[in-house]
């Protein structure tokens, strides 16, 4: 392992480069502290890395983000001095809402990604005068609520603040989706707090943030920035342990070597990081309790379709009926085997937003896939993968002829990219924590561990959101954290 002894102690080592990390390092580097990054993986990005493999260019899986714009993604990259590598859709190619009637047919709605044209209603016959002013009701409610009115709403569930507006069955399953969509957790458990203000900056902000190049480049320029200014970086690495003594992190052990430092910061989920990483005998015994009773969101699993021909025609495609939406009953009848007819189906093509990903225009690389257990082991990934391939294929039979491979990608391989599984059930969630009501706002854990000099960065502490929004905004507020605990 290359660690820098010249350069001496550091004064902050970040375990893994995911968006969590990679922006809470970066930022602390820019402050002038010796950050040293250190990942297991061989590219900075964690869930969101982008691949790089035979001219081609593309996502693991499907991602996009959100909001479009005035985010902390753009926020960081200002902060870097990285010039700004943003394709964010345009409005008229950005999406497609494909609504499956109970008869089978289909209602396709164009959606834009500037501001307000996310919330693109379907344009379903059956959606008349009333069902539209309810949905104008919800959309004004939610778009005009204060912070302290939206802090009241952590411990009331989006469906039940929902179910006031009178919206109709039809956009009801549309909301729905997008819901699971974006929070990958029961839509009757996420809090209308989390939901609401989320949704407030995709309506304002608009969404469908794209990063020319991959999805992962901004995480990639932080960690470049960290080393340009003085900084390690350690792809391939893993850590083994956090080293602590009277209560206080020194450092960590990874191949072998300590590598010291008054701060480490843990992108490694807080699970993996108090159970296994630094170890519960570290904790008070109410902590661990709290953390091993904590809930990961669900996995979004699928697969990437290699085309030798241009087929999809629409960046990103979300496709759903009125069964496809998942509440904590409904996925609980999945995972018993007892599927929608149509599952919630995400599709994206990345080429068709930034065409410098495919070295041969011809051809494409398609992202699709659905929800299912976190559970690395769960025998759901497979059913959910089966039935995604059912459904674009049954959508785009022309599919078929044009594919040259098709790779899966599952619960397994998310947790492989990210974090362990240390709790029974857990370790291969799409966004980190479930984002459901008793884990945000108030509750959501804190950054700083009751172990001296040990914070948590990404997706399960200090952020709100939607997946890499959630966790660059975890690693500004972490950074803060860390500089006044630095002094
Ligand atoms: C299929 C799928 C689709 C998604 N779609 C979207 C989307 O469209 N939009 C969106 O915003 N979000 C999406 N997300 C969610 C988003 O990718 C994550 O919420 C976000 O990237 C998590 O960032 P993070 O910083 O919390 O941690 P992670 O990305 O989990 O990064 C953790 C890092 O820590 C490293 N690490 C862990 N343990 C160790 C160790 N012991 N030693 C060294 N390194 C270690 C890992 O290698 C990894 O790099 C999707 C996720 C998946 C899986």
């Amino acid at each position: 392992m290359a660690v820098d002894h010249a350069k001496g102690r550091y004064d902050v080592i970040v375990v893994g480069a995911g968006y969590g990390g990679a922006t809470c390092a970066a930022l602390l580097a820019g402050r002038g502290y010796r950050v040293a990054v250190i990942d297991k993986n061989p590219a900075p990005g964690g869930k969101a890395m982008t691949l790089h493999r035979d001219g081609n260019s593309y996502e693991m899986w499907p991602i996009v983000g959100g909001p479009a714009t005035g985010s902390r993604i753009e926020e960081l990259l200002e902060l870097i001095e990285a010039p700004v590598p943003e394709v964010i859709l345009t409005p008229e190619r950005a999406a497609e809402f494909r609504y499956i009637r109970p008869d089978g047919s289909m209602t396709m709605t164009p959606v834009g990604s500037l501001p307000g044209s996310v919330m693109g209603l379907p344009a379903d016959p059956s959606v008349g005068e009333p069902e539209l002013a309810a949905a104008a009701a919800m959309a004004v409610a939610a778009l005009t609520m204060a912070e302290n009115d939206l802090a009241l709403l952590d411990d009331v569930d989006i469906l039940t603040w929902m179910s006031t507006y009178d919206v109709g069955d039809v956009l009801r399953a549309h909301q729905l989706a997008i819901l699971n969509l974006l929070f990958v957790a029961p839509v009757d458990r996420i809090p209308a707090s989390e939901a609401l203000r989320t949704l407030k900056d995709f309506g304002l902000k608009g969404a469908g943030r794209y990063h020319a190049g991959g999805y992962a480049v901004p995480a990639e320029l932080a960690v470049e920035y960290v080393t340009s200014r003085g900084g390690t970086y350690l792809p391939r690495t893993a850590v083994d342990r956090i080293v602590i003594e009277n209560g206080t992190a020194i450092g960590v052990m990874a191949s072998g070597v300590l590598v010291e430092a008054p701060v480490v910061v843990s992108n490694a989920g807080i699970q993996p990081t108090v159970l296994s990483l630094a170890g519960p005998d570290q904790f008070p015994p109410a902590y661990v309790d709290r953390v091993m009773s904590l809930e990961p969101s669900w996995a979004f699993v699928g697969l990437r379709y290699f085309l030798d021909a241009p087929v999809m025609e629409v960046p990103m495609i979300l496709q759903f009926s009125g069964q496809s939406w998942w509440d904590t009953d409904r996925y609980v009848a999945a995972r018993a085997g007892h599927w929608p007819d149509h599952p919630l189906l995400f599709a994206a093509t990345p080429a068709l937003y930034d065409p410098t990903l495919v070295a041969d225009p011809s051809r494409q690389v398609v992202l699709a896939g659905t929800m299912a257990s976190p559970d690395p082991k769960s025998p759901m990934s497979a059913a959910a993968i089966e039935r995604t391939d059912a459904e674009m294929l049954a959508t785009w039979p022309e599919l078929e002829g044009h594919v040259t491979r098709r790779e899966s990608f599952t619960a397994a391989n998310t947790s492989a990219a990210s974090r362990a599984s240390v709790v029974p059930g857990q370790g291969g969630e799409c966004i980190g924590l479930a984002q459901v009501i008793g884990q945000c706002g108030a509750s959501k854990p804190d950054p700083v561990t009751p172990v001296r000099g040990l914070f948590l960065t990404g997706c399960d502490a200090g952020g709100y959101g939607c997946g890499t929004h959630q966790a660059v905004e975890s690693g500004f507020v972490v950074a803060d954290l860390v500089a006044a605990a630095l002094g």
